[in-house]
């Protein structure tokens, strides 16, 4: 298998904050011009403290169409819920990942205890596209919990990855996806080495969440930091420089248009009017402030 080099290893842009509880770079679309189709954005909060407070902060009840949103927790603990019933706390090392589809209304917050106490906070927000024929699909919710989710440990004692969707060394993720996704998070000790191998077609990249780790025997990507691949090669082979855990991403490109508004990601402009006024007609559902 050929190599897969990385096209950059891009630094955090600067934060902006989501609501009172969400201190996020974008790393794309915002931040940078780079096709990760089918993930759509990337916000990563990376860590910080937040002061003990009695009101959690976070952000409001607000609408979701056409795609997906996959959160995933490293420190603190995020509160949910949705206008379709459900609700959840997303603790360290676990994933929500929240098909949207036709419609939901859903707020994020801070946790109530952990709220209470402060304390480090570390997450990451992504969008993941849905192709035309699942955007008006049924919303549903999977809350995938760190201990059940699928792993393999490496070499040499060398850490293990956490396998959340597609398959790594024929081990499956716990996440059901629309269309052909990986998502891995490696924890990997110190001198570990893992490697990795997608499809060309697939976009891919994968974020430092801690640590730091060398690409293919030469290139660096430190902490909060994005390596972005290009679509040549397919095999990548990561060594820890120290203990690091990084989030992994590829995926098979959904080759339709792309219309997004605010919170609504569809294929036509025409489209995101009928968001915006099914939305304004309450067809969403509801969800109490
Ligand atoms: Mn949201």
């Amino acid at each position: 298998m050929e190599k897969r080099e990385v096209a950059e290893v891009l630094n955090a842009p600067a934060p902006h904050m989501v609501g009172d509880g969400f201190r996020v770079h974008n790393f794309f679309p915002s931040g940078y011009k780079i096709d990760m189709n089918p993930f759509f954005l990337m916000d990563y909060g990376s860590k910080i403290e937040f002061s003990a407070r009695k009101n959690p902060r976070g952000v409001g009840v607000h609408p979701h169409r056409g795609f997906e949103t996959v959160t995933i927790a490293y420190h603190g603990a995020v509160a949910h819920h949705d206008s379709a019933g459900h609700s959840g706390v997303i603790y360290p090392g676990d994933v929500q990942w929240m098909t949207a589809a036709s419609g939901i209304l859903h707020k994020e917050y801070h946790e109530a205890e952990y709220s209470m106490k402060g304390g480090p906070f570390q997450m990451v927000q992504l969008w993941v596209n849905l192709p035309a024929k699942d955007k008006m699909s049924t919303p549903k919710y999977q809350a995938i919990k760190q201990p059940d989710m699928p792993l393999v440990n490496l070499a040499n004692d060398g850490g293990k990855v956490e396998v959340i969707a597609g398959e790594y060394k024929g081990v499956k993720g716990s996440a059901s996806t629309f269309t052909p996704i990986e998502v891995y998070n490696a924890r990997l000790n110190k001198g570990g080495n893992a490697d990795f191998a997608f499809p060309k077609a697939y976009n891919t990249g994968f974020l430092v969440i801690e640590g730091s780790v060398t690409i293919n025997g030469s290139q660096i990507a430190n902490a909060n930091s994005f390596a972005y691949f290009k679509n040549e090669g397919e095999s990548i082979a990561i060594t820890a420089q120290e203990n690091s855990v990084i989030l992994i991403l590829s995926g098979l490109p959904i080759d339709e248009p792309i219309h997004q508004y605010g919170p609504f990601l569809m294929n036509t402009e025409a489209e995101i009017h009928q968001a915006i006024a099914d939305y304004n007609q309450g067809k969403f559902g509801y969800l109490e402030e």
